[in-house]
């Protein structure tokens, strides 16, 4: 049995990829996650053979048979990361092997079989490189991948698949919400919460997104482009959004976020400026933040900023917070100074622009 070590990617090209002119107008305006390129990875795994057939194909859709255990018992996981264009024409990606860890993380989490770390960014590199010409070279824009796993076996008993499929497709992305850089308004979740301890919150899995987006909908009719969600015991620490970490900028200047409990997933762009605020010179702190507190420090302006971040999102400032019994503005209700330095230190850093002290950049071409 494989346990995937030695492994070397099957190259099949696509033999009609869009025309260079097809993909010119696609990028003008990508959007997030509507269009991809043309190949993705594939890795195979099965109990007797372990992983096998690993690819590179072209793109196209996957045939499942109805009784396919992720339709019925969501047994997925998935990771979230970024090609960026650097200024010398080349490109690179940002941190790939915690993304590589957290997936191994998550498939435990999910009782799936570990991919090796290597395989798992040598995927999204093989990827990344055949689909080169879909990294956009407009501002801030970049080339979305996402690798994810699934249980493939077809049985509706409830017990781990025996077969798997892992893939990885990419996207190239611009701004993950409409209005760019401007502050969004959050809702309060009060009703709903997203993970329970014991539960999957520290895991990326599907499942988490399923239970959040009736919170996501309510917020929504409610004119807000985001949810917070509450601790699922007491209902009154604040964990995360649906898919980004949240941080305070408080008037003495340090920041905080709320600790990794279990509940919460640990993001990359989370720990990535946990380290870049340190390097400022700035305090930070992991501790619990009561919604009460929030409030209260908003409405004494003891509380400055705020800002919510993940991948897809980078770091997007947070204007005001609705909700059934809360609701205030943070600061002017605009992106604060902090808020914006860090993430300028964030971007410089993935596209290029300023030195990579941390080694956190792994250059393809
Ligand atoms: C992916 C994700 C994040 C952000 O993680 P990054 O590694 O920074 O992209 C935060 N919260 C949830 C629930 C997520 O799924």
């Amino acid at each position: 049995m494989s346990n995937g070590d030695a492994l070397t990617f099957d190259i099949q090209k696509n033999p009609s990829p869009a025309t260079a002119s097809e993909r010119e107008t696609l990028l003008q305006n990508p959007g997030f996650g509507r269009i991809f390129t043309d190949h993705m990875a594939t890795i195979r795994y099965s109990q007797d053979r372990g992983w096998h057939s690993a690819k590179i194909e072209p793109r196209k859709a996957l045939a499942l048979d109805p009784a396919t255990v992720v339709l019925h018992y969501a047994q997925e996981i998935f990771e979230g990361m970024k090609a960026y264009h650097l200024p010398d024409g080349g490109a690179a990606l940002f941190r790939p092997s915690a993304n590589a860890r957290r997936f191994h993380n998550s498939a435990e989490r999910l009782a799936m079989p570990t991919l090796p770390e290597d395989l798992f960014v040598e995927s999204v590199r093989e990827l990344v490189k055949i689909d080169r010409d879909w990294i956009p070279t407009a501002e801030g824009a970049s080339l979305y991948l996402r690798p994810f796993m699934i249980g493939s076996e077809a049985a509706l008993g409830t017990r781990p698949a025996t077969d798997y499929l892992y893939c990885v497709i990419a996207s190239p992305v611009a701004s993950y919400f409409k209005g760019g850089a401007s502050a969004v308004t959050l809702w309060l979740s009060e009703n709903f919460t997203r993970a329970a301890p014991g539960g999957t919150g520290a895991a990326k899995c599907g499942g988490n997104y399923a239970a959040s987006l009736s919170a996501l909908a309510e917020g929504q009719r409610e004119g807000c482009e985001q949810v917070v969600f509450l601790d699922a015991v007491e209902k009154r620490w604040i964990e995360e959004l649906g898919g980004m970490n949240i941080f305070f900028v408080f008037d003495d200047g340090s920041l905080q976020t709320p600790p990794l409990t279990g509940t919460i997933l640990p993001g990359i762009t989370r720990d990535s400026l946990i380290k870049l605020g340190r390097d400022m010179g700035l305090t930070v702190r992991e501790e619990p933040y009561a919604i009460d507190q929030w409030q209260a420090d908003a409405e004494s302006g003891r509380l400055r900023e705020a800002f919510a971040c993940g991948t897809a999102a980078v770091v997007t400032p947070i204007g005001k917070l609705k909700g059934r019994s809360h609701g205030f503005t943070i600061g002017d209700g605009n992106a604060g100074p902090v808020t914006l330095r860090l993430k300028a230190a964030l971007t410089d850093i993935q596209f290029g622009r300023a030195p990579d002290k941390h080694e956190w950049l792994d250059r393809l071409f």
